[in-house]
């Protein structure tokens, strides 16, 4: 028993205020080997993808009011979690020990004879300003800040704040939990000599995705918020720097800020296009469509791994056909040396990243990521050799067999016939179940023979939030769909419902990644298809920053 107890450990982890960047290394770590994690209301859902597997999860709520667990029942669940050897992560907004209740937990443990560590966290009196273009403190304008809460009921007798020295003392004065009682704060230090027009801004929900900021006066603040609907939580900034915002607002007046947009690729690869939507400001909402799964019959991907140092070239359309013909190629016991020879062609850069990360240098990369490109690279590469070739012959020299194309056009009598460009040549493309007909024809048109082998199938995901995305779409709280191949169209349709992409409000920017994308897209809807310039991730989010940036907020 007395073993058990001494391996108990609660860390009180600030989680910082939303934005799940500010949470500390410490903080993440403790939450990365914990055993059990009690987080609150403020703490973003987010930081919990850090806990390992099997970490038991309790919800300890805390909004206004409305409390899963009573301040008692936590301590005891915190006392009786330690008491059993778990190494317990207690997550609370901001820093645990600012308005955070954190110390009540504290003494708890510490009377119970327990062990417990404190990781503070950023707070958020602190850092909803510093989003909103506030810097708290200000040489010239302010030497003094206080934070204060805003919960209580400010009347005379009752209230153990000091109005009088808190309204004349303090440059800054930030209020937490303060929303409710906003007519009443103002009054009190209006009333207690502070002037009604000092500057005051309500900043809710500070440093997440959709922060929202009214700035006012002491005298009109209570009305302005009130009309804007400003709910909890919010921090009440009080003071000259709040004038500042004027300057400093960066957060808000990011190019995606305030815009919510879904994603549809698959669970695996959605996280890349988050980040780069988030960096930008918006919102990002995975709803995942697609899922890829291996082939109904492994067969012909396995026959296809084994034999391909057989073939001159090797043509990656996406990254996922590249792991999956890479994970074949393991499976019958090879690795890249069994390609000495081919020739190795991807199309787009992510695919091609992937590529190299296998140690393989892509050969061909075609500069547009279609089909077409592909067919016209491929083109103009056995016309190339040719000429190569040609030149070689009148000098008399021997072409060196340095690749699958310079090997095999040599075998081929001279061809003058541009369309026959790639005569001879064998291509292997490992692609997805539903892939287009467009690019093995038109390299076989050129003379080549393809053989194409499911590499990998794009199956339907069901993603839990269908019903956030439809009611989303139709109120207009979604900004922008993305889609990043036909299957997502495909699959996001049959999901959310035809009716509701049929009859979308002008205000959602359907965002395709591609010509092709956008041709599936256009058989649901008669709305507007917004298409990228370049045919990949990048260019999409591209072109979501130029579709807003036009757009203005
Ligand atoms: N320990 C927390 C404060 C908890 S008290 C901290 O250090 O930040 C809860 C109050 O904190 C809310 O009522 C609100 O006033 C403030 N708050 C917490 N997160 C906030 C956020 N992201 N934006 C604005 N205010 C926030």
């Amino acid at each position: 028993m007395t073993f058990t107890r001494d391996k108990g450990i609660v860390y009180l982890v600030g989680a910082g205020p939303g934005d799940p960047g500010l949470i500390t290394v410490r903080g993440l770590e403790c939450l990365r080997s914990a055993e059990v994690v009690v987080y609150d209301y403020l703490a973003n859902p987010r930081l919990l993808e850090a806990l390992p597997e099997g970490c038991e999860r309790i919800y300890a709520g805390k909004q206004a009011n409305r409390h899963a667990l009573a301040q008692d029942e936590i301590n005891a669940l915190l006392v009786e979690k330690c008491r059993q050897g778990k190494r317990v992560a207690r997550l609370k907004g901001g820093d645990p020990f600012v308005f955070g209740r954190g110390g009540e937990e504290a003494l708890a443990l510490r009377e119970a004879g327990l062990r417990f560590e404190v990781v503070p966290g950023v707070t958020a009196g602190v850092a909803a300003p510093a989003y909103a273009g506030i810097p708290v403190t200000h040489r010239g304008l302010t030497s003094t800040l206080a934070f204060v809460t805003g919960h209580e009921k400010p009347d005379k007798g009752s209230s153990d704040i000091d109005w009088e020295p808190l309204a004349k003392g303090f440059g800054t004065i930030v209020f937490y939990m303060g929303v409710g009682n906003l007519p009443m704060i103002a009054e009190r230090l209006t009333a207690h000599g502070r002037p009604g027009s000092t500057p005051v801004a309500v900043v809710r929900w500070g440093t997440w995705p959709r922060q929202e900021t009214v700035t006012g006066t002491l005298a009109d603040i209570a009305e302005k918020a009130e009309a804007a609907g400003l709910k909890p939580p919010a921090v009440i900034v009080v003071g000259e720097v709040v004038a500042l915002r004027e300057r400093l607002n960066w957060f808000e007046r990011r190019p995606l800020f305030g815009r919510r947009i879904v994603t549809t690729r698959s669970r695996a690869q959605a996280a890349d296009l988050s980040r780069r939507l988030e960096e930008l400001g918006a919102e990002a909402i995975e709803f995942p469509v697609i899922r890829t799964a291996p082939p109904e019959d492994p067969d012909p991907l396995r026959r296809a791994a084994s034999e391909a140092g057989s073939y001159d070239w090797l043509v990656f359309t996406s990254v996922n056909g590249v792991d999956a013909f890479f994970e074949a190629l393991r499976g019958q016991g090879l690795d890249a040396r069994s390609l000495a020879g081919t020739g190795i062609c991807a199309i787009g850069p992510a695919t091609a990243t992937r590529v190299e990360k296998h140690g393989l240098i892509v050969d061909l990369l075609p500069p547009k990521y279609v089909a077409e490109s592909v067919a016209e690279s491929f083109r103009a590469l056995g016309a190339k050799e040719r000429r190569g070739r040609d030149a070689r012959d009148t000098a008399g020299e021997t072409p060196p067999l340095q690749d699958g194309v310079s090997a095999l056009q040599d075998e081929t009598p001279a061809l003058r016939d541009e369309t026959l460009a790639l005569r001879g040549l064998r291509i292997l493309l490992p692609r997805a179940d539903i892939a287009r007909s467009f690019l093995p024809e038109a390299l076989e048109e050129m003379g080549a023979e393809v053989t194409e082998v499911v590499a990998y199938r794009t199956a339907l995901e069901e993603p839990e939030n269908v019903e956030e995305i439809r009611e989303g779409l139709r109120d207009g709280a979604i900004s922008a769909v993305t889609f990043t191949s036909s299957s997502t169209v495909r699959n996001f349709v049959k999901l959310v419902g035809e009716d509701a992409v049929r009859d979308l409000s002008g205000e959602v920017c359907l965002a395709s990644i591609g010509p092709e994308t956008s041709r599936t897209l256009r058989q649901f809807t008669k709305g507007e298809i917004a298409e990228a310039a370049e045919y990949t991730i990048p260019g999409l989010v591209d072109l979501l920053t130029r579709e807003f940036g036009a757009r203005g907020t």
